[in-house]
């Protein structure tokens, strides 16, 4: 079998990067890149689709991804927009290997550890900045089936210096007021997740930190700027609120120094920036080695988020999936199944390869035309 087409489509309002992988057998693949600046355009970039994949076996998955990676050195290999890329091919090549095998991609990375993945809605209160108005989307979030809810505590923008990375006296009582108020509001069995967005010096978030610490919250993620990793693992030695950083780490190069100083009680890469699946598998293998779990970071259409749940029942110490599109019309038809995500959980697949199928009509209407359609 040899690759005969390698195509992207960009879709809007959410610029969701799709890429089709096709074969002269007539077996296609379909993966999504983690949208971004060009990402559309890196999938057909000729240095990638014609020296590394036109003409070659789609089911040799990890050769191609070193040779995609090889085929770009120039131009930053193992991150940015070029390892999106990447990973949304990586990602149609398992498609395309499962179905030529008549297997689900779960059962190619090793099997199943789970029938269903457990997934979490991040939220935003809206334009009420209330603890109460926070209370009440949590509870209606809650009530449509969801048990771990995810929010954000942002600088408020009237206060905000940005640049110095500090938080007011009166911002320190307002996170705590609000993330009091969420957990008071939830079901004791429902895990709250609070995400700080790299904003702060590890002083300041850990006088936050401290003051929640018997919240039980499920953890704090990105509570100070990832580039730092003495400074993560200061805070997460500091405090009992598990830390969870990730979504800004390239590959199992860019969590080696992450996990090996274990400066972060949480994983949560993003696989369809971080390499892919088997990638992804690798992290987790790591990761699993110091018993930290895998919660992976989604922005994803469904067609990612579908790919990654094979990746997330094929490794243990997978935890819970990130959600973020709760009532996006284009997310919940852009497969031709539908209710993808029922009681806070999506069904593993069983059909071979991705095992769900692009609603071409739906990614038609949300194509940006001008940029083509795979
Ligand atoms: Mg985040």
């Amino acid at each position: 079998m040899k690759i005969t087409h390698v195509g992207a489509v960009l879709l809007q309002p959410m610029p969701w990067v799709l890429v089709k992988v096709k074969t002269d057998e007539g077996l296609v693949g379909i993966g999504e890149a983690y949208h971004g600046a060009g990402v559309h355009q890196i999938v057909t970039d000729p240095r990638l689709r014609d020296r590394a994949l036109i003409g070659q076996d789609p089911r040799n998955v990890d050769k191609l991804f070193h040779d995609m990676m090889s085929s770009m050195s120039a131009s930053g290999f193992y991150q940015g927009a070029v390892m999106s890329a990447i990973s949304g091919i990586e990602m149609a090549l398992w498609d395309i290997t499962g179905q030529a095998c008549g297997v689900p991609i779960w059962q190619l990375l090793g099997g199943k550890f789970r029938d269903r993945i457990r997934v979490y809605n991040d939220c935003h209160a809206g334009d009420d900045e209330t603890p109460e108005a926070y209370a009440e989307k949590a509870r209606a979030v809650e009530a449509r089936g969801f048990d771990a809810i995810k929010f954000d505590i942002d600088p408020r923008p009237d206060r905000r210096d940005r640049y110095n990375r500090t938080i007011s006296n009166d911002d320190v009582a307002f996170f705590i007021e609000v993330i009091a108020a969420l957990r008071d509001s939830l079901n004791p069995n429902t895990d709250l997740l609070i995400d700080a967005h790299w904003n702060y010096a590890p002083v300041d978030i850990l006088k936050v930190a401290y003051a929640i610490e018997d919240l039980n919250l499920m953890w704090l993620e990105d509570p100070v700027p990832p580039e730092n990793i003495e400074a993560m693992a200061k805070v997460t030695q500091a405090t009992r609120v598990p830390i969870c950083t990730g979504e800004n780490f390239y590959t199992r190069h860019g969590f080696r120094d992450l996990i090996e100083a274990q400066a972060a009680d949480i994983i949560s890469p993003d696989h369809a920036k971080a390499g892919g699946l088997l990638e992804g598998r690798k992290i987790a293998d790591l990761a699993d080695m110091y018993y930290i779990p895998l919660s992976p970071h989604n922005i994803c259409g469904p067609i990612g988020t579908v790919a990654v749940c094979h990746l997330c029942a094929a490794v243990p110490n997978f935890q819970v999936l990130e959600f973020h599109h709760l009532d996006n019309e284009v997310w919940n038809t852009l497969t031709v199944e539908r209710d993808l995500i029922r009681n806070g959980h999506i069904d593993l697949p069983t059909k071979p390869g991705l095992g769900v199928t692009l609603d071409e009509e739906t990614a038609r209407r949300a194509a940006r035309e001008d940029l083509g359609f795979f």
